[in-house]
Parts: C-alpha cells; sequence; structure tokens
C-alpha cells in the first residue's frame, strides 16, 4: 500500500483533480487496496487566505471578505464540475466560507490576528480540498471516503509551524485510516493541518502537506511515500534559476534532507524524517506525467557517477554578523549568541567563525529586530539582508575533496560572503548577494551538470 501525496497544483483545477483520480486509480488496481491520499489546497489558495487574515486584521472587511467569495466560488464551481455539485458538499463549502466571513469580522474589528486564528484560517484551504477530492473520486466509482486531519496530526500548540506529537500521531493515524484501508477505501484528508491533543487547529509550517504525507506514510508503515507535483522529481537545480535543469533519478535520504533544507522546494524538509525511521522510500512524481519514473529517494540511494548530485538555492537570507566587543574571544561567547537566537526560536542555517567574530545566516526574520536587539548587549552587530546561499550536495563530496575545491574554483568571480562544509561533508554551501545568484547557480550547472 502506498501513500500518495498531491501538491497544490495538482489539485488546482478539475482537469487536474481528474488526472489525480487516474492516479489513484492505478495504484489501486496495482496494489489492491488503498492508496491513502493526502492533499494540499488548490494551488493559491493558502495564500489567499493568508490574505484574507491580513486584510481583515489590518481592518479592511470588505476587501476580505470579496477575496472570500472568490474562493468561495471557485470550490462550488469545482465542486460542480467533479462532483455534480452533491447538496452535502456545497452545504460543507458554504459552511467553511460562513464560518470564514464571521471570523474576518470578529478580526477586523479587533484588528489583530493571532497565530492560533491563522491556523483556523489557513487550514481552510486543505479542509475544502481535501473534501472535494474525495467526492470526485467517489463520483468516479472509487470507493473513498473524508478523513478530517485533525484527527490523524497530533501537534504541539506552536501554532503556525506546529511540531508533530509523534507517538499520539501513529496511534491516532492508524486509529483513523487503517479500519478504512482494511475495508477497501481510499481515506483522502488534507496536509499541513493538524489539532492539539485539545482539539485546536494548527498547521505544520508552508509546505507542509509533504511533511503530512511522510507522518501518514511512516503510521502506516506504507511501502512507498509518493509526493505528487508539477515536475518529474528533484532536479539538478532550481528550475526557475536554471534552464533545462536535468533529472536526478536517485538519492539517499541524506542527500535529499539536504537539499530540501537548503531550498529544493520541491520537498518539505521535514518530510524524510519519518520516511528514515520507518526506511520507506520516497518517490516524487509528476502528476502531468504519471507514467515517468520520478526520483526514487531511499536510505542508499544509488550513486549516479556524477562528481555532485544536485544543487540548491534559498533567497532573502539574511546574514548576521557578531563581532566580541571584548578583544580576544572568550570562551562562551559562541554559547551566547545561540542562546540568543534560541530564545527567540530562529533557526540558523550556516555558521562560520573567526578568533573574534561569528557570521551565521537565517531566513526567518520575523524576531530579528529583537535577536540583534539583544546581541548587542556584548558585541557589534551587523546585518546584511537580500544575500541568498548556493548549496552543492553530493555523497563524494565526503571523500573526493577535490569536487569542494572546484566548487568555489567555478565560482572565483562571484564574490563569496560565507563559505562552509559541515561535518557530514555531504554539501558546501556558499552565501552571497542575491543578485549574483542566478550567475552562480548556472555556472556551477554548467560545470557540473551539463
Ligand atoms: P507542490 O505544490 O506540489 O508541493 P511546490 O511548489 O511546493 O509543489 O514544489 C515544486 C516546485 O519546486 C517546482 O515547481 C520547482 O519550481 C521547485 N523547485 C525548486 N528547486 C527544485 C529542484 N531542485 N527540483 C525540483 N523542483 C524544484
Ligand atoms: N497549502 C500549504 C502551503 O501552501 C501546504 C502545502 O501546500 O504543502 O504552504
Ligand atoms: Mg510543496
Amino acid at each position: 500500500m502506498v501513500v500518495q501525496k498531491f501538491g497544490g497544483t495538482s489539485v488546482a483545477d478539475p482537469d487536474a483533480i481528474r488526472r489525480l483520480i487516474d492516479i489513484v486509480r492505478s495504484a489501486r488496481s496495482r496494489d489492491g487496496r488503498g492508496p491513502a491520499v493526502v492533499v494540499s489546497a488548490m494551488s493559491g489558495v493558502t495564500d489567499a487566505l493568508l490574505a484574507i487574515a491580513g486584510a481583515a486584521g489590518s481592518g479592511d472587511q470588505a476587501d476580505a471578505l470579496a477575496r472570500a467569495d472568490q474562493l468561495r466560488v471557485r470550490h462550488l464551481a469545482a465542486a460542480g464540475d467533479l462532483a455534480g455539485a452533491p447538496q452535502v458538499l456545497i452545504a460543507q463549502i458554504n459552511a467553511q466560507f460562513d464560518e470564514l466571513a464571521a471570523v474576518v469580522r470578529a478580526l477586523a474589528v479587533l484588528r489583530e490576528v493571532s497565530p492560533r486564528t491563522l491556523d483556523v484560517i489557513a487550514a481552510i484551504g486543505e479542509l475544502l480540498s481535501s473534501r472535494l477530492v474525495s467526492a470526485a473520486l467517489v463520483q468516479a466509482g472509487v470507493p473513498a471516503e473524508w478523513v478530517d486531519a485533525r484527527r490523524a496530526i497530533v501537534t504541539n500548540d506552536d501554532h503556525t509551524r506546529a511540531v508533530p506529537m509523534m507517538r499520539e500521531t501513529n496511534a491516532a493515524i492508524r486509529a483513523s485510516l487503517q479500519p478504512l484501508l482494511d475495508n477497501g477505501t481510499v481515506p483522502v484528508l488534507g496536509g499541513f493541518v493538524g489539532a492539539t491533543p485539545e482539539g485546536r487547529t494548527t498547521t505544520l509550517g508552508r509546505g507542509g502537506s509533504d511533511y503530512s504525507g511522510a507522518l501518514i506514510g511512516a503510521g502506516l508503515q506504507a511501502n512507498e511515500i509518493q509526493i505528487w507535483t508539477d515536475v518529474d522529481g528533484m532536479l539538478t537545480a532550481d528550475p526557475r534559476v536554471v534552464e533545462r535543469p536535468k533529472l536526478v533519478p536517485t538519492l539517499s535520504f541524506d542527500e535529499a534532507a539536504e537539499l530540501a533544507y537548503f531550498g529544493a522546494k520541491v520537498l518539505h524538509p521535514s518530510t524524510i524524517l519519518p520516511a528514515v525511521e520507518r526506511n520507506i522510500p520516497v518517490r516524487i512524481l509528476n502528476s502531468r506525467n504519471p507514467s515517468g519514473t520520478g526520483t526514487l529517494i531511499t536510505a542508499e540511494g544509488t550513486p549516479q557517477g556524477t562528481p555532485l548530485t544536485a544543487l540548491a538555492c534559498k533567497r532573502d537570507v539574511t546574514v548576521v554578523d557578531v563581532t566580541s566587543s571584548r578583544m580576544l574571544m572568550a570562551y562562551g561567547f559562541l554559547r551566547q549568541v545561540f542562546e540568543v537566537f534560541e530564545q527567540f526560536r530562529t533557526a540558523v542555517d550556516v555558521v562560520t567563525t573567526s578568533e573574534v567574530s561569528v557570521s551565521v545566516t537565517v531566513d526567518d526574520r520575523r524576531h530579528l529586530d529583537a535577536i540583534v536587539e539583544s546581541l548587542k548587549q556584548y558585541a557589534d552587530v551587523a546585518v546584511e539582508p537580500e544575500m541568498a546561499l548556493l548549496c552543492a550536495v553530493g555523497d563524494r563530496l565526503r571523500n573526493e575533496p577535490e569536487i569542494a575545491a572546484r566548487v568555489v574554483g567555478v565560482l572565483e568571480e562571484v564574490p563569496l560572503r560565507m563559505i562552509s562544509q559541515a561535518a557530514s561533508r555531504r554539501n558546501i554551501t556558499v552565501v552571497m548577494r542575491q543578485a549574483d545568484l542566478p550567475h552562480a547557480m548556472r555556472r556551477l550547472h554548467e560545470e557540473f551538470f551539463a
């Protein structure tokens, strides 16, 4: 049995959902049961919901309600097209949007959106798309049943980036999905969404439906976790930067984790972990090209003979330079610096140090001002926004130091702000001005993958 997760573009409109139905059907006839289906919100819907929350919170009720109406129309139209608009589905969609309108009116009065409320609003996209897909499958003759993701994914209360509680989640997944699978039904649930043990709606962070898919795959001990998206698999570079990157046929879990963490958006960075723990292969596939072989991610991977496996990049990164105000770097300085980031729950991606200074990159700027204020108590702090990091990944970097040298050599005309290779030695990461990123990525790609 496999778990199939479909991203936003793979459920974007009735045509996409019809392709999904074919994909589900063929998995079902191959395996004789399942699959378990996890869906994202229709593409653009989460962004639209967050914009609605933003407009409502700044008092622009009319704008928020108008945007909500557009979403209502889009979902009702899809329901009509796919499922023949059964009364229950129409009523569910309308109820969801009536509730959204009520929340919008309350926020417009309060002029404040708490993370908890933001989650209630953001979750609507997945709750609706999963209802729609479930009804469409039934209409197409596939026995399917909607499952409320809030009964399957149990998380802490860190709203907008909640962390699943593994034991509780595994138990909840088995209790809510296994009986359906056992009687030949396809369970359909929204990704991205969970709930605290008290039942408050949470979300797993942007792009989190992949993570839901992996959690469900692990909880059900699936044979494979499939991530269906709009590209043929993991590519050798970000296709929005490099023209015609190549498909990476296989990856090790470790390589995939590094690529996801350093910006390959096709996979949410947390996705690999549940798969690693149960040794379940993950496959990235294109829902517009379902006969493709995609990218297969397994414990060992299958080395392809290229010096590097793929490149990844992250934009909108901020470099923070912290220089000890004392002349010499006292021990304890690094601890003090990292405690500040910890206090504000801000992850640091790349770190380099010298005797008296440490430079780090962050991509979550929410608490940056407060972090800088705190650091200034005992250090000089400089902040440089609009930076980018470029990461070259490959298991061969571990044993062949000349590959890292070649990476840096190829980039000789690009001013590099930081260079870092960590203990895993599976990646080498360089930080530069954002404006230099496209050129740097194309140069590296040409050198290693042309
Ligand atoms: P989904 O909605 O299916 O989750 P995402 O938009 O989250 O899809 O991820 C797929 C996108 O990731 C692709 O359209 C592509 O633009 C982007 N991407 C960035 N880096 C890579 C990479 N190395 N390989 C494949 N896709 C990548
Ligand atoms: N819909 C959510 C987002 O846009 C989650 C996902 O698509 O994975 O971030
Ligand atoms: Mg995604």
